[in-house]
């Protein structure tokens, strides 16, 4: 969400007639688009606003400008902590961004920390990263209340967009190229909760939007994330199984496999109802790849918790990811919670997760050596003539041919790593398999 914000950034200053520079001596603003998720992300704002302090002396002329999540937490802290920042923009206020530094130009440091607005970010321009592949917001807040998260408080409550407005969206995209989409939102699968069908009493539901997107011509690969697994309804698996372009990967957030921490956590599900959704979704479309989010040392966690969770990452057998430290976040509820743990518990814990995720991650991959998959070239490869390539299934192939970006190519896999495979080119089966 926030590297898609960031692009709506630069799309509004490019329509305003600036260029991207690499060289920070030759730029006439710069701009950090901030996460609050972690306090690691906001130590690093600090430290970043410092280094362009000497920069801002030599060029009073440079404009600095801080958007994003920390704007919305921080306000107005950022520029007493840093008054050489001229704007911060929150979450909502990007519409203004414009504004601000006109403004800044004439009357000094603004700041626009809106609670809201009518405007949703997608209405704005944006400088995408590639021609081929586009986010699209579809929901952005949330009105979920788990206790570690700050999300609901920087980003506000669930607001969907109209369903016209985001199919209308993916076919502006789709006429310029676009193959790639993938639908945004803290909680997708609740989008259409707060808005009706135009006409209509009824609401619009994610799997009706899965359906409508999937099916517009030119769009062959529909991703989305995320999907909070309380939500994840039949009807959902059903469009994903039945909409061909809907790719077969699914980011199923688990957090916690202890079904304590869980409830401490305000997560709706425990394990055995989560378990049971990920047998019924690889049941329904088989060979499905599945990624996840797990915080370790969430206060309280004992080390039978934490069992748990190793129990139920053996179990789920994910074939990615994201392991996160407990960070706790000023204004959310855990924040508060006494029995915090402490940081070399978590350290050691969080160590051990990651060597069980590696083992069975490499497991997963290995177990793709010798199949055939069509695979989307992203980009150049690191090493030699070679491409980087995605699967349906969200698996990094590492190709040693030239092959332009944004083109579909075939690949046998012919070799693992926990995360990326080796593959080379074959010919496209008579029958396409996945
Ligand atoms: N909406 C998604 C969900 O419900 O699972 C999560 C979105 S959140 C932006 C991304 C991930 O950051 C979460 O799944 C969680 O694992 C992690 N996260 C959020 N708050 C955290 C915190 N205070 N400390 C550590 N990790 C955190
Ligand atoms: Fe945060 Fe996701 Fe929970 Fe919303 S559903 S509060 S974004 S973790």
């Amino acid at each position: 969400m926030n590297e898609h914000d960031s692009e709506r950034i630069a799309g509004l200053l490019m329509a305003d007639g600036l260029t991207p520079t690499e060289d920070l001596d030759q730029a006439g603003v710069v701009v950090f688009n901030t996460c609050a998720i972690r306090e690691n992300a906001e130590n690093r704002l600090y430290g970043n606003l410092g280094h362009l302090k000497p920069l801002k002396d030599r060029n009073p002329a440079l404009r600095i400008v801080v958007a994003g999540c920390l704007a919305q937490k921080d306000q107005g802290a950022i520029q007493a902590r840093a008054p050489w920042v001229d704007v911060v923009v929150g979450t909502h206020a990007l519409p203004q961004l414009l504004d601000l530094l006109a403004t800044a130009e004439r009357d000094g440091p603004q700041m626009d920390v809106s609670e809201s607005t009518e405007v949703f970010p997608s209405a704005l321009p944006a400088a995408r990263h590639d021609d081929f592949r586009a986010w699209v917001s579809i929901a952005p807040g949330c009105d979920n209340a788990c206790t570690f998260c700050i999300v609901p408080l920087v980003r506000g409550p669930q607001r969907s967009r109209a369903i016209g407005d985001i199919v209308a969206e993916v076919q502006g995209l789709a006429r310029r190229g676009v193959i790639e989409i993938t639908l945004l939102g803290q909680n997708v699968n609740t989008y259409g909760r707060d808005v009706t069908v135009p006409g209509s009493s009824s609401r619009p539901l994610f799997a009706d939007l899965l359906r409508v997107v999937g099916a517009i011509e030119g769009i062959r690969r529909v991703r989305f994330t995320s999907p909070h697994p309380h939500d994840f309804t039949p009807d959902v698996i059903d469009a994903m199984a039945e909409t061909s372009s809907v790719c077969e990967h699914i980011h199923f957030p688990l957090q916690s496999g202890s079904d304590r921490v869980l409830k401490a956590m305000q997560r709706s599900y425990r394990r055995d109802r989560y378990l049971g959704w990920l047998e019924r979704i690889r049941a329904a479309i088989p060979g499905i790849a599945v990624s996840t989010d797990i915080i370790v040392g969430f206060p309280t966690e004992t080390e039978d918790d934490f069992q748990a969770t190793l129990d139920v990452v053996e179990r789920a057998g994910f074939d990615s990811a994201y392991t996160f430290q407990y960070s706790p976040r000023p204004g959310t509820r855990a924040a508060g919670f006494v029995e915090q743990v402490p940081k070399e518990v978590v350290q050691e814990r969080f160590d051990r997760l990651l060597v069980l995720q590696e083992r069975i991650s490499l497991d997963r991959a290995r177990a793709q050596v010798g199949h055939a998959f069509e695979v989307l070239v992203e980009g150049a490869g690191k090493r030699g003539p070679s491409v980087q390539a995605r699967t349906r299934t969200n698996r990094i192939v590492h190709v040693p041919d030239e092959l332009d970006p944004g083109t579909f190519a075939w690949t046998r896999i012919t070799g693992a790593a926990a995360h990326y495979l080796t593959g080379e080119l074959v010919p496209a089966p008579d029958v396409i398999t996945v």
